[in-house]
C-alpha cells in the first residue's frame, strides 16, 4: 500500500479544490489559514490548542478577517479589470447585504476592508437599518434599503440621507412608493429610489423562485409604468436612480446569470429613456461559492468563476448600452454569500464513537443451542467471495424471522443480542469478501451507507451548521490534525440535540456526495477535533437554540505587522443563564424556586445540608457556564 502523507489527505478531503487557496495542510499534518496571498499560514489546531489554554472552549467559531479582506480585493478587481478589458465606460460598486452575516465585528472588518473601494451596505429591515444608521460611516456611501417596508422603515431610511448616507429606497411593491412620496413630504427631504424588477428568465439552483413571474418580491412590468406614472404626477421622475434585480442566492450556472441579464439590460435601457436619472444597474447577489469544490453547476457548487461571472455582467451591460445609445451605469452587485462564506470556520470536539461492526475471526458460542441463533454462526463461517450475496439475502431473511420470533416471545433477550450483533458482524465479512469481486453487486455496494462509525461531536447542527439540516447544504468538513495518519475510519457524525435530523450524513464529493467521512480513530485523551469550513454565510444568523444549545463562542484571528496571530475579538457564546432567558426562565426566579424545593426536601428529611448547598452550588455554576458539553 502507498505510504500516507498531507498529500493524499489535502486530496482525499479536497483541500485545494474547495479552499480557493485560503486553506492547505502543513508538514505536521495540520490544517492551515492563508487569509491572503502572500500571508504567513495560521496553523487552525495550534490556534484551537491556545483558545482552549485560554478558557476559550470549542465549539468556537473562527473568524478570519484577512479573508474577509481578501474577498472583497477579489471581487472589485474582478469587475475592474472586466471593465477595463471590455472598455466599459460606467463604474463598479460592490454592496454588502448585511442579512447574510450582520454579526457587529464581521460588517466592521467589511466596512474597514471596503472603504477605499466604498463598498456599500444593504439592508432588508428595520432592525437591520437602525444598526447600518449607526455604523455606516461612509461619507455618501451607498445604503440600499430592501424588504418590506413600513412608515417607520421609510421615514428612517429618509432621514439616513441628512447624516450623510446615500439610501436608495428600492421598491419592492407599488405602495411603497406612494409612502414613500407622502413621507418625503412630511419631513422635507428628497428621496431616491429604486425599483426591483420581477424577470420572468429564472436563476437555477436551490433559490431560483427569488426569480421568476412568482417570485415573492419585486414589480412586474405594468407595475414599473404605473411607479413611473406615479413619480410623474408628483413631478419626481428624478428621484428614480436605481434597477434592481435577485435571482436567488447561489446561483449554480453562469448560463443562468446570462439569461436573466438579457432580459434585465433590455429593462434597464428602457426604463433610462422612459427616466434619463436612471444611474445604478443593481444585479444583486447569487454570486455562488464552491463548496465542494467540484467547479459544476452542482447545488453546492458553482461552474464559473468570480471572473467570469465579472466579466459577463459588464459586457451584458455595456453592450446593451452602447446599442441604445444609453449612458453607462455603475454596476452595483449585492453578493453577499461570496464576501463571507469563506471566512468562518467551526471546530468541535469528536466527544464519543459507536463504531460499526468489525470483521471477527469467529462470532464466538450463541448464548443457547437455539436452532435458528446458531445458524448465524453457520453463515459466518460458511461465508465465502462466491456466496457473498446469497448470504446478505439469508442473512436478511434470519434476522427478520428472529425479530419476529422475538416479539412474539419465542426468543430470549439474550439469543437477540446475540443474533443483532451477528447479523451486523456478518455484513461487515459479507461487505470484505465481496470486495474481491470484479463487480460487486449494488446490494452489497449499498452495505457501505449501513456500515458506519457514528461520531459524536459536541455541536449542534442546528446552531452552528441549519442549512445542512434544513436545505441538506454541503459544508466541507475535516479534522484540523491527524492529516500525516491516513483516515481509518469511515463515519457519519452526530451532534448534541436530542433529534435524530442532528446528523450529517452526506458530504462533498467530487463527483457525487460521499455518504461518509473519513476519520482517524479516538486517541483518547487527546481530543479529536474537526472542522466545518466555509461557514461565514447565513449559518449564525439562521441557528436556532434547539435543545437550548446557544451561540458558540466566536473568535477573531488575525496577522499583526509582525505576521503573528491575533485574536483581535472574543465573543464569548451564550450561558446557560442567557439560553434560558431567551425562553423566559430568569435566573433569579429559578435559583428561588430550587431553593423552595430544597427547603421541602430538607424539612422532609430526604437531603442532608451538605447535599443542599452542592446542589445550589453546581445549580448556580451551571447556570453561568456554556451551553455545550464541557469537554476539554
Ligand atoms: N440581495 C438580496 C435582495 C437578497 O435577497 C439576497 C439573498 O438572498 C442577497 C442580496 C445576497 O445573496 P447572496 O448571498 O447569494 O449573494
Amino acid at each position: 500500500m502507498e505510504k500516507w502523507d498531507v498529500s493524499r489527505s489535502k486530496q482525499a478531503y479536497g483541500v485545494d479544490l474547495w479552499g480557493e487557496g485560503y486553506f492547505g495542510i502543513n508538514a505536521d499534518g495540520n490544517v492551515t489559514v492563508t487569509p491572503e496571498p502572500g500571508a504567513k499560514a495560521i496553523d487552525l489546531h495550534e490556534v484551537v490548542r491556545s483558545l482552549v489554554q485560554r478558557g476559550i472552549h470549542v465549539p468556537v467559531l473562527i473568524r478570519f478577517d484577512g479573508i474577509i479582506r481578501n474577498r472583497i480585493h477579489t471581487l472589485y478587481q474582478a469587475f475592474s479589470k472586466a471593465i477595463e478589458e471590455s472598455g466599459f465606460e460606467g463604474s463598479y460598486c460592490g454592496v454588502f447585504p448585511i442579512k447574510v452575516n450582520q454579526q457587529r465585528h464581521v460588517v466592521d472588518t467589511i466596512r474597514a476592508a471596503g472603504r477605499d473601494s466604498r463598498l456599500g451596505l444593504e439592508v432588508g429591515s428595520k432592525p437591520e437599518l437602525c444598526a447600518v444608521l449607526a455604523v455606516h460611516d461612509l461619507e455618501d456611501g451607498l445604503l440600499l434599503c430592501n424588504g418590506y417596508k413600513d412608515n417607520e422603515y421609510i421615514e428612517l431610511a429618509l432621514l439616513a440621507r441628512r447624516l450623510g448616507k446615500r439610501s436608495i429606497i428600492i421598491i419592492e411593491q407599488l405602495s411603497e412608493l406612494a409612502q414613500t412620496l407622502e413621507m418625503s413630504k412630511r419631513l422635507g427631504i428628497e428621496a431616491e429610489v429604486g425599483f426591483r424588477m420581477k424577470p420572468v428568465s429564472k436563476g437555477v439552483g436551490r433559490w431560483e423562485t427569488s426569480g421568476g413571474d412568482r417570485a415573492k418580491f419585486g414589480l412586474t412590468s405594468s407595475e414599473i409604468i404605473e411607479g413611473i406614472e406615479k413619480l410623474r404626477e408628483h413631478g419626481k421622475e428624478h428621484w428614480l436612480k436605481l434597477l434592481h434585480y435577485h435571482a436567488g442566492s447561489q446561483i449554480t450556472a453562469i448560463g443562468a446569470v446570462k439569461k436573466i441579464l438579457r432580459e434585465v439590460t433590455r429593462m434597464y435601457t428602457e426604463l433610462a429613456k422612459l427616466c434619463p436619472s436612471l444611474c445604478f444597474l443593481d444585479v444583486g447577489g447569487g454570486l455562488a461559492v464552491d463548496y465542494d469544490g467540484s467547479k459544476t453547476n452542482f447545488q453546492s457548487s458553482m461552474n464559473y468563476t468570480i471572473g467570469e461571472y465579472a466579466r459577463d455582467v459588464v459586457y451584458a451591460i455595456s453592450e446593451a448600452c452602447k446599442a441604445e445609445n444609453i449612458p453607462a451605469p455603475t454596476i452595483v452587485t449585492e453578493a453577499g454569500r461570496a464576501l463571507t462564506a469563506h471566512h468562518s470556520v467551526l471546530v468541535f470536539q469528536v466527544v464519543d464513537v459507536a463504531p460499526t461492526a468489525e470483521v471477527l475471526r469467529d462470532l464466538g458460542d450463541p448464548p443457547t443451542d437455539n436452532e435458528r441463533i446458531g445458524e448465524f454462526r453457520e453463515l459466518y463461517r460458511k461465508l465465502t467471495v462466491k456466496n457473498a450475496l446469497e448470504t446478505l439475502h439469508d442473512a436478511n431473511s434470519l434476522r427478520e424471522e428472529v425479530i419476529e420470533r422475538f416479539i412474539q416471545g419465542g426468543i430470549s433477550l439474550v439469543e437477540r443480542a446475540y443474533a443483532d450483533s451477528a447479523y451486523w458482524h456478518l455484513l461487515a465479512k459479507v461487505r470484505k469478501e465481496a470486495s474481491e469481486l470484479r463487480y460487486v453487486p449494488e446490494e452489497i455496494e449499498r452495505l457501505d451507507e449501513s456500515l458506519l462509525d457514528t461520531y459524536f461531536c459536541n455541536f449542534s447542527l442546528f446552531q452552528s451548521l441549519p442549512d445542512s439540516w434544513a436545505i441538506e447544504q454541503l459544508f466541507p468538513i475535516l479534522p484540523i490534525h491527524r492529516h500525516s495518519e491516513q483516515p481509518s475510519r469511515r463515519a457519519i457524525l452526530a451532534d448534541m440535540t436530542c433529534d435524530s435530523d442532528g446528523k450529517i450524513d452526506k458530504f462533498i464529493d467530487l463527483k457525487d456526495v460521499k455518504p461518509y467521512l473519513p476519520l482517524h480513530s479516538l486517541r483518547n485523551p487527546d481530543p479529536y477535533y474537526l472542522g466545518a469550513f466555509l461557514v461565514g454565510a447565513y449559518q449564525e444568523i439562521l441557528g436556532d437554540l434547539h435543545n437550548l444549545f446557544g451561540d458558540t463562542n466566536a473568535v477573531h484571528v488575525d496577522l499583526d505587522a509582525s505576521g503573528a496571530v491575533r485574536f483581535t475579538h472574543v465573543v464569548e457564546g451564550d450561558t446557560v443563564r442567557e439560553a434560558l432567558g431567551y425562553v423566559q426562565y430568569e435566573a433569579p426566579d429559578l435559583v428561588e424556586r430550587l431553593r423552595g424545593t430544597i427547603e421541602r426536601e430538607l424539612s422532609a428529611g430526604r437531603m442532608t445540608g451538605e447535599e443542599a448547598a452542592k446542589i445550589q452550588k453546581r445549580f448556580r455554576e451551571a447556570l453561568e457556564g456554556y451551553t455545550y458539553l464541557a469537554y476539554g
